[in-house]
């Protein structure tokens, strides 16, 4: 079913940084919300850098470009408390890469979170202030052609990390899961997953796609409405169609998008998820986080207390736990 070229580009482009495969658990929601259907959680918070997460996928297949580029240093940028920043700073150190972070925000006055860990790396980093993410792009492409002036061979990670070549990190997980899944037969046919910039839910679907539809795939907004989310979503899977060579397609079965969980939008919590932060760590024993994976959890929740599940699912904790120390002050 799965085309052969797919998964050898999948292998080859890749650095081995991270410890896959992640590890299946089943929640004890289950017997809370799930009815006759088991909940299961995939620890891709245990993605063995750092402090875990999504990003580690994404990297691998950046920091692999990276590599045979021949550049010599990484570039990457966002928010205050950005897991991406802080999760690169730990991958090139791992590497032996010198890592430049840009961040459009202030200093922060007390370092705590994700930013501790940047200084516990001692990662150089710059402060814009509060400009725009296309202000920041501009300045992180300055300060490309600045460090290339300088001799040196920088590599710029844009978009948060979700690009066509970052998303392979999950449409390899959706392979991964497919594998876990017929091997120890869980039975699973829902994935929850978050979407923000979107590269995670871009590489389930076209992974799922490519193996032939066996999951629905719901994505739960954590950031944008619908209609951009799509927007996002779309446009990475046609850069990763372009390199994997497959043919454009304008419509995915069996994916399932809610704009209903996000709040006020990224980095805004909710009532619910902010309670769920607290009575999923108090039921499960694993601690989730304010921005993505709580409001992942609320959502889940939400449709299977709606019955609209038939059948086993999974939930896709993508980490972030850099930023949960930084959302209690
Ligand atoms: C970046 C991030 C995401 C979102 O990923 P997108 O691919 O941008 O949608 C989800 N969860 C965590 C913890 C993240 O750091």
């Amino acid at each position: 079913m799965v085309k052969e070229h797919v998964r050898k580009y999948l292998c080859e482009n890749r650095l081995e940084l991270g410890s896959f495969p992640t590890p299946i658990q089943l929640l004890n929601l289950s017997k809370e919300v799930g009815g006759d259907y088991g909940i299961y959680i995939k620890r891709d918070d245990l993605t063995g850098i750092g402090l875990g997460g999504n990003k580690i996928r994404f990297l691998e297949y950046l920091l692999y470009e990276a590599k045979k580029k021949g550049s010599d240093i990484v570039i990457a940028s966002g928010p205050n408390q950005s897991n991406l920043c802080m999760l690169t700073a730990a991958c090139c150190n791992r590497m032996g890469m010198d890592c430049q972070v840009v961040v459009n925000s202030e200093r922060p006055n007390i370092q705590t979170g994700n930013e501790l860990l940047n200084k516990l790396m001692d990662v150089p980093r710059e402060y814009l202030g509060p400009v725009s993410e296309e202000e920041r792009a501009a300045f992180v492409d300055d300060l490309a052609a600045s460090l290339k002036h300088a001799g040196r061979r920088p590599y710029i990670i844009r978009n948060g990390a979700s690009s066509g070549l970052g998303a392979m990190g999950y449409v390899n997980a959706a392979y991964e899961i497919y594998e876990q899944n017929k091997a120890l037969d869980y039975g699973i046919q829902h994935i929850f997953a978050p979407g923000a910039n979107g590269g995670v839910a871009a590489g389930l679907i076209l992974g799922n796609y490519l193996l032939g539809c066996p999951f629905t795939i719901h994505v739960i907004s954590v950031e944008y409405d619908l209609e951009k989310m799509n927007d996002c979503i779309q446009g990475v899977i046609l850069e990763s169609q372009e390199l994997l060579g497959i043919e454009p397609k304008e419509i995915y079965d069996g994916v399932v998008m809610y704009e209903e969980f996000r709040g006020s939008g990224w980095g805004e919590d909710t009532v619910e998820s902010r309670a769920e932060v607290s009575s999923f760590a108090k039921r499960e024993g694993i601690f989730i986080e304010n921005i993505y994976t709580s409001k992942t959890v609320v959502g889940m929740e939400a449709v299977i207390r709606r019955g609209e599940l038939r059948g086993n699912a999974i939930y896709i904790h993508t980490g972030g736990l850099g930023a949960l120390f930084s959302q209690y002050e």
